[in-house]
């Protein structure tokens, strides 16, 4: 880090909170593109706000406690990180996952901050989840589970206060499970207090598409900006979960072909674009894997590999952190990729980062391209709060042009910063200028 007041302050984190690397990575990286912001604002590092501003608000860390199927009593732990509220209620997902600890709960809670910040809403950042591993799980063992997570977890929420939504391991039927027993302990239809709900019962029409859509919508940004559109396009995304899902919807509708996506176990390469009727019955009604697909179709599989040695002219990482590193640039660049953006939370390493800027590749990172799915839980939560469903188009529209925005905010602020093409300082500085002029004018807390 080249400023040295910034280099203290991490120096600081590093020695405070051992062991947290993703949380560090994330730090490094808002810091390093703050600084130039700083050296024009210094007003805004004034009353230790950076300092405050990498100190998440509140963290809960409890005991999940249920019963397996056999009667077995298993224990998990579960998180809250309620990282900032300096511009209204927390708000980030939940993760179930096996991997899943504290630093990821403040990498994700603290990258949610800046990225809810340059949607322009007014929501405060926050992740939580747990270490349950929900692959082999049957229904019930999941209500359960859902069930003694959120006995704990009920009395740090409300729709003023804090608001998950889904993440990794977390979708419609999780929140299902949540939102039922929150209001059978809380005896309050409080619709507003999880978004990613059903339709029929408080849900948003498009949340489910969002981050997929969204997506989509910021890489179309990008090639407009390169005089450039998707129509033809070959695209090679990771993961085949909601987000991969709902991007290569919109990919294709758009006139683009995605020839492949993958899971944990591997990926698939279909040379005739991805049948996306049948990755969506394998995936949302079997639960099934990439490779059933693969047999299914007779489309390659590619066992325990990532998707990025496969040439396409757009790459989406849609899967998790840290699933794209350098040697995988350099076999994109190879094959003539020129935009990659993040679906996925920081799937994109530091290093891999600045070998993109360097070979001239467009990145859009996840704090903007993927910030489609938080915008539509806040347009949820405006739905509930007015009593009122909107229809898809209606709802879509509002997306398709926060997009633009959030684009266009990016965009601004890294010109007005002397890095026009670099999205990564303009969505940094603009998430920082919000959340730290809110911070100032709160007082010091
Ligand atoms: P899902 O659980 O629906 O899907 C995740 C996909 O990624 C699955 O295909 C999964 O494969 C794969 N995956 C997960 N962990 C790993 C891993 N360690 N290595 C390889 N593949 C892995 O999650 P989402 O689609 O909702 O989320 C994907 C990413 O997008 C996450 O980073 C999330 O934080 C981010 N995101 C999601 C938003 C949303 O609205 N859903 C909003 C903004 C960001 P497998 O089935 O084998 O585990």
């Amino acid at each position: 880090m080249k400023d040295e007041a910034l280099q203290a302050i991490y120096d600081a984190i590093l020695r405070r909170d051992p062991g947290e690397d993703e949380f560090h990575q994330a730090v490094s990286e808002v810091l390093d593109s703050i600084a130039v912001v700083l050296r024009e604002r210094p007003e805004l590092a004034d009353e230790r706000l950076i300092e405050r501003l990498c100190e998440p608000e509140r963290q809960l860390v409890f005991r999940v406690a249920w019963e397996d199927d056999e009667g077995a009593v298993q224990v998990n732990r579960g998180f809250r990180v309620e990282f900032n509220g300096a511009l209204g209620p927390y708000k980030g997902g939940l993760r179930f996952h096996r991997t899943v600890k504290l630093g990821t709960m403040k990498f994700l809670g603290f990258e949610q901050t800046f990225k809810n910040a340059i949607t322009g809403l007014g929501i405060g950042g926050a992740k939580g989840g747990s270490d349950f591993d929900p692959r082999g799980r049957s229904d019930r063992e999941i209500m359960r589970f859902c069930q003694a997570f959120m006995t704990e977890l009920y009395r740090h929420l409300g729709e003023h206060t804090d608001v998950p939504a889904g993440d990794i391991g977390v979708g419609a039927r999780e929140l299902g499970y949540l939102f039922g027993q929150y209001k059978r302990i809380t005896n309050r239809y409080e619709a507003g207090v999880l978004t990613g709900k059903g339709i029929g019962w408080g849900g948003s029409h498009v949340r489910k598409e969002a981050t997929g859509y969204g997506l989509v919508y910021f890489v179309r940004e990008m090639l407009a900006r390169r005089g450039e559109g998707l129509e033809g396009k070959k695209c090679v995304l990771s993961g085949s979960g909601n987000v991969a899902l709902y991007a290569i919807e919109k990919l294709h509708s758009l006139g683009a072909k995605v020839v492949a996506c993958s899971d944990s176990d591997g990926t698939v390469h279909d040379r005739d674009g991805i049948d996306l009727a049948l990755l969506k019955q394998i995936k949302e009604v079997e639960r099934g894997r990439v490779r059933d697909y693969a047999e299914r179709r007779g489309a390659e599989y590619l066992e325990g590999q990532r998707p990025w040695a496969i040439r396409g002219h757009i790459a989406l990482p849609c899967a998790t952190q840290n699933e794209l590193d350098v040697d995988d640039v350099a076999k994109l660049v190879e094959n003539g990729c020129k935009v990659v953006a993040e679906g996925a939370n920081m799937p994109v390493t530091p290093r891999a980062i600045d070998l993109l800027h360097e070979e001239q590749v467009d990145f859009g990172p996840g704090k903007a391209a993927n910030a489609g799915g938080v915008a539509t839980s806040a347009l949820e939560m405006q739905q509930n709060a007015r009593r009122e469903v909107w229809t898809f188009g209606d709802t879509e529209a509002h997306l398709a042009q926060i997009m633009k925005d959030i684009h266009a905010t990016c965009a601004k602020t890294a010109e007005a910063f002397g890095a026009p093409d670099d999205y990564v300082l303009g969505a940094n500085a603009a998430g920082f200028i919000r959340v730290a002029e809110t911070m100032r004018a709160l007082g010091v807390v």
